[in-house]
């Protein structure tokens, strides 16, 4: 059992948690990620690390709320306990000095940036952020990633919160701007991450991905996180979770991260319903 220390409401269903579980934190690198199990019965969630304290042996994982699992997560307070919690898992992000480095973070996508952008500009790079959101009540991290970046570039889908627009149009700005970019990295929603490639593939900009596939044991052995990078199967617990993204198939990866909404959409009604339950008989 591992004790919530600190817990944060971000914005709109999205929170902060901080987690004692210094066999994470011993060895934790940007770009890892961890599993948590909420309960007993819980099922497996990957989680991007967001932040780490080695000395108080903390772990700081942000979600947003959207499935049973989550928002079981987000009912957890500081001093409860969660039932388990396994990492760090993933390749962690090669951290050199590339240069001049575009690195965008789409909605609850962003905490995943954070520690990587923290690690490149302690590297010497040059790092430029773009943030992309839904909408103002959903901007999260803005002061965090300001300490970590040379410039950071806000977009909100409809424009009330700093430019309007998607990420794409931000960093089709820069391009245009003839802004000098050796490296992008995106993280954030599957489609995101897409058009992000879709838009770097014409101008020759190496962009590096994560990818969030459904996932199971995280270690490499159930290949429920199979993508295809280059032609070839990959697995993203192990192989990944970066790859390059002119060559991952987007499409096959998008399809598979669909293949369970029926179940999830049957888990949340039954949830609620047993919430309905336990409300009843308490009254
Ligand atoms: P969202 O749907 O609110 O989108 C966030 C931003 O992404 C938008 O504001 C926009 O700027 C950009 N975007 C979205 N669709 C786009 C498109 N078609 N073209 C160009 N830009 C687009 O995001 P959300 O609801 O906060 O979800 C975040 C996602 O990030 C989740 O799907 C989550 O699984 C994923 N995530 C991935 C990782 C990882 O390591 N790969 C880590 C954490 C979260």
């Amino acid at each position: 059992m591992y004790k919530i220390v600190k817990k944060e409401i971000l914005a709109k269903d999205i929170k902060l948690i901080g987690v004692e579980a210094p066999h994470i934190t011993y060895n934790a690198k940007a770009g890892n990620f961890v599993v948590v199990i909420v309960d007993e019965k819980g099922e497996r969630v990957p989680l991007t690390i967001y932040d780490w304290d080695k000395e108080r042996g903390i772990v700081y994982i942000i979600f947003m709320e959207v499935g049973t699992s989550t928002k079981k997560l987000g009912l957890l307070n500081e001093g409860d306990y969660l039932y388990a919690i396994a990492g760090p898992f993933g390749k962690h992000f090669n951290i050199q000095n590339y240069g001049n480095v575009v690195i965008i973070g789409g909605g609850v996508g962003t905490p995943a940036i954070f520690p990587i952008a923290r690690d490149l500009k302690k590297s010497g790079n040059k790092v430029l952020s773009i943030m992309g959101f839904r909408t103002k009540e959903l901007v999260i991290l803005e002061k965090e990633m300001k300490s970590v970046s040379d410039k950071v570039i806000i977009a909100t889908n409809d424009g009330s919160y700093g430019k309007k627009g998607l990420v794409t149009d931000a960093l089709q700005e820069l391009i245009y701007e003839k802004e000098k970019i050796d490296l992008v990295i995106a993280i954030g929603p599957v489609i995101m991450m897409k058009a992000v490639s879709d838009l770097t593939k014409i101008y020759n900009l190496k962009t590096i991905v994560s990818l969030n596939a459904i996932m199971i044991d995280a270690t490499g052995m159930c290949g429920g996180c199979r993508v295809t990078v280059g032609g070839e199967i990959k697995f993203s617990c192990v192989d990944g979770p970066d790859f390059d993204g002119h060559l991952v198939d987007f499409d096959q990866l998008l399809l598979r991260l669909s293949a369970y909404k029926d179940k999830e959409q049957e888990s949340l009604t039954y949830c609620r319903l047993n919430k309905k339950i336990e409300e009843n008989k308490n009254v």
